[in-house]
C-alpha cells in the first residue's frame, strides 16, 4: 500500500503528515525553520520529508503552501511569510528527493480535504474559504482541485468587496498593494478592526452582511453544492445562522441551495488536503 505524505509550509514552521489509505494519520511532525535563508529552509523541508518517509516503505509526497506556484515560470509567487517566495521550490525540492511532487496553494489542500472526507464529503462541486489572518480560497469538482491557467483559481480574497457601499469605497489597502478586497472585510483582523472601532454586535453584523455578499458572488460564478469554512474566524456560529439567509439579497438565483458548513478537520485540513494531492 503507497502511504501519501503531506507538508504544510507555513510561515515560522513545516507540519508533515503520513495519511494510509482510509486517511487515517501514521505520523504527523512540527519542524521549525533554522533561518530565513532560502537553502538551508529547503534543506530543512527536504530533511523533513525524508525523516518522515523513513516510517514508510513508499510514499508520494503532496505540498501545500501560501500563495501559488506559477506552473509556467515553476516559480513561487506571494508566499511573502515563507523562506521560499519567488524561488524554485518545487524543482529544487524534486533534485534533492529524487522524486516528483505535487504542490498546491493551502486553501486549495483545505478544500480537497473537506471535499473528501470532511464536511463537504462526498460534494461534487466545493468551494473552501479559510477566514483567518487572511482570506484564502479554493475550488475543488469532482475530487479533483481546480489550479487554473496560472495557478490562482479560488483566489476571492483579492476581489474587491461586492456591492460596496459609498461608505466602504474605497476600502482600505490590502496587501496585494490594490484598495478594498473582500480579505480586507473578512478576515479576522479586519472583524477586530471593526469591534474595536463600533463594538463587537455592530461589527458582528456588518460582518454577516459582507460576508454574505464575497459567498454570493461565488455563488453567482460557481455555484457550489457546499461552501465550507476554515480558519480562526470559522468558530464564529453567526456565519453558518445569519449569513444564508442574507444570500438571497445578492444572488441571482432567488432561492440558493449552496449550503454553508464548518470545517470537519480544522486546522489538519491545509496539510491533509496536501497529502490528498496524490490517490490513496
Ligand atoms: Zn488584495
Amino acid at each position: 500500500m503507497t502511504l501519501r505524505l503531506g507538508v504544510d509550509i507555513g510561515g515560522t514552521k513545516i507540519e508533515v503528515v503520513i495519511l494510509d489509505a482510509d486517511g487515517v494519520e501514521r505520523l504527523r511532525r512540527r519542524t521549525l525553520y533554522p533561518s530565513r535563508d532560502y537553502a538551508p529552509a529547503l534543506e530543512c523541508l527536504a530533511d523533513a520529508i525524508r525523516a518522515a518517509e523513513k516510517e514508510c516503505e513508499r510514499c508520494s509526497v503532496g505540498v501545500g503552501m501560501p500563495g501559488f506556484l506559477d506552473p509556467h515560470s515553476g516559480l513561487v509567487e506571494n508566499a511573502f511569510n515563507t523562506p521560499y517566495n519567488k524561488r524554485p521550490l518545487k524543482n529544487d525540492l524534486e533534485k534533492i528527493l529524487k522524486k516528483e511532487t505535487r504542490f498546491a496553494n493551502d486553501a486549495n489542500c483545505f478544500a480537497l480535504s473537506e471535499a473528501m472526507d470532511g464536511a463537504a464529503r462526498g460534494c461534487a462541486v466545493v468551494f473552501g474559504a479559510i477566514l483567518g489572518t487572511g482570506a484564502g480560497g479554493g475550488v475543488v469538482a469532482g475530487g479533483r482541485v481546480v489550479e487554473g491557467r496560472g495557478g490562482t483559481a479560488g483566489e476571492w480574497g483579492h476581489v474587491p468587496l461586492p456591492w460596496m457601499t459609498a461608505d466602504e469605497f474605497p476600502g482600505p489597502r490590502c496587501t496585494c498593494g490594490r484598495r478594498g478586497c473582500i480579505e480586507q472585510f473578512v478576515s479576522g483582523p479586519a472583524k477586530n478592526r471593526e469591534r474595536d472601532a463600533i463594538g463587537e454586535d455592530a461589527a458582528m453584523a456588518r460582518y454577516v452582511d459582507r460576508l454574505a455578499r464575497a459567498f454570493a458572488m461565488m455563488i453567482n460564478i460557481l455555484d457550489p453544492d457546499v461552501i465550507v469554512v476554515g480558519g480562526g474566524m470559522s468558530k464564529h456560529e453567526e456565519i453558518y445562522t445569519r449569513v444564508p439567509p442574507l444570500l438571497r439579497k445578492y444572488t441571482y438565483h432567488p432561492d440558493p441551495r449552496t449550503l454553508i458548513l464548518r470545517a470537519l478537520h480544522g486546522d489538519a485540513s491545509g496539510v491533509r488536503g496536501a497529502a490528498m494531492l496524490w490517490p490513496a
